[in-house]
């Protein structure tokens, strides 16, 4: 059932009030730049809910603040719960008293979007439909065909002809339909939403639908909860689209009014170069509604976004805790994958890598002090695109050896290595 405290919508850019039942996506009075907030009576639930009595280790422990919490609709693939690892010699080496990594890459299909997947599949089943559709080339529509894989639900997937093959061989195994368009992402995007309102299929397209944001929430609970209900001083998260960092931001408003946290941190938003029209944003004050389309040219295609959906949310999530957008080149996210997997033992795609490139900014620009702990959310695995994954350790590739020995001797002198 639905969770008996969830109230009502609100659009994040006018504020105006939706009875549950009254909207579905965004709001009716801004269209797609007014994204809804799933609003709760955090003072019944604080009365009601407490920590002690969450159970399970998935993102259903956190049900109790879901806007569904009944277990019958959740789909059985373990999604959340994942990891949080210290990373002692990378912040001794950048200076800083603590890092965290949140690592989301140990996902079911390899990103923090099952969580997004899930809590949509889940809202699907409660609604009735059997079919769900969205646009995307990558993880999103890999989490929502995994997802739908796990219950027999169908997922229509429309993806641009010329993504990658890599991309859209997750969603082929999982036995998605695939719709192969004739033309861009945005092309893409138009063809879901029509498909979606001629059909009725339910469309789990990022940021419009609202249950994405309350899906991926649960990774700043975990967060908190894992740091036993403190927050770190900063939290870093890449952004495309807008809705992780808008999740996470919903994460620790939620905690912050239910009062298990005592304070939010401040979130910096990292873009890369070519497509950073929110780092734009927010340098020249421009409101979400007046946001122009801009470029999408990166290596790091999870966070090409040349009109973030979310952008809204987004553009909150920094100005309200006092946080940064900071931009990163794509040379600067490619040194940021081995570097980060190098010194942690943990191997991130490269919009994921553009977070540990944004922090090392964040230091310069001195945006975050020595005395501070700092979180970086691990949004993808490296797996996810080995492409790029090569292209960051060119030069540096292993040595030939022959069959015999020697060669193996000769190769272990000129390394130096005994
Ligand atoms: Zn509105």
């Amino acid at each position: 059932m639905t969770n008996v405290y969830l109230t009502h919508y609100e659009c994040a850019l006018c504020r105006r009030a939706y009875a549950l039942d009254a909207v579905t996506y965004t709001c009716p009075h801004c269209g797609a730049v007014g994204t809804l907030d799933m609003c709760y009576d955090y003072a019944a639930l604080r009365r009601a809910v407490t920590p002690t009595q969450l159970s399970g280790f998935s993102m259903w422990r956190y049900a109790p603040l879901l806007p569904i919490n009944e277990p019958a609709y959740f789909p059985p693939l373990h999604v959340g719960w994942t990891p949080l690892i210290a990373a002692p010699r990378l912040a001794a080496a950048l200076g800083i008293r603590e890092l965290w990594l949140k690592d989301d890459s140990r996902n079911p299909t390899g990103s923090l979007k099952d969580r997004a997947s899930a809590m949509v599949v889940a809202r699907a089943r409660q609604l009735g439909i059997s079919v769900i559709t969205a646009a995307s080339t990558g993880n999103a529509a890999a989490a929502l065909a995994g997802v739908c894989a796990s219950i027999g639900m169908r997922a229509v997937i429309f993806v641009p002809a010329k993504a990658p093959p890599a991309k859209i061989a997750q969603l082929l195994v999982y036995g998605a339909t695939v719709l192969l368009v004739d033309g861009t992402y945005d092309d893409a995007y138009a063809l879901s939403l029509q498909a979606s309102a001629e059909y009725g299929w339910y469309c789990r397209n990022t940021g419009m639908n609202p249950y994405t944001t309350e899906g991926k929430k649960t990774a700043a609970f975990e967060l908190c909860e894992q740091l036993h209900w403190q927050v770190p001083d900063v939290l870093v998260v890449s952004v495309g689209d807008g809705n992780i960092i808008a999740g996470q931001y919903k994460g620790f408003y939620d905690l912050h009014q239910l009062g298990w946290i005592e304070r939010m941190p401040r979130l910096i938003g990292v873009q890369a170069a070519g497509s950073d029209v929110l780092v734009h944003a927010w340098e020249n004050g421009i409101a979400a509604d007046a946001i122009q389309r801009g470029g999408t040219q990166t290596i790091a295609d999870s966070i090409s976004a040349g009109l973030p959906s979310d952008r809204t949310k987004a553009l909150r999530a920094v100005r309200q805790t006092g946080g940064a957008f900071l931009r990163v080149t794509d040379d600067e996210i490619l040194a940021a994958i081995p570097a980060l997997a190098r010194n942690s033992g943990v191997f991130a795609e490269p919009a994921c890598a553009a977070a540990y490139a944004g922090l090392l900014k964040a230091l310069e620009a001195g945006l975050i002090r020595s005395d501070e702990s700092v979180a970086l959310l691990i949004t993808g695995g490296g797996l996810k695109d080995i492409g790029g994954a090569m292209k960051s350790v060119s030069g540096t590739g292993g040595y030939s050896v022959g069959r015999d020995f020697d060669s193996v001797r000769e190769a272990v002198a000129r390394l130096q290595l005994a």
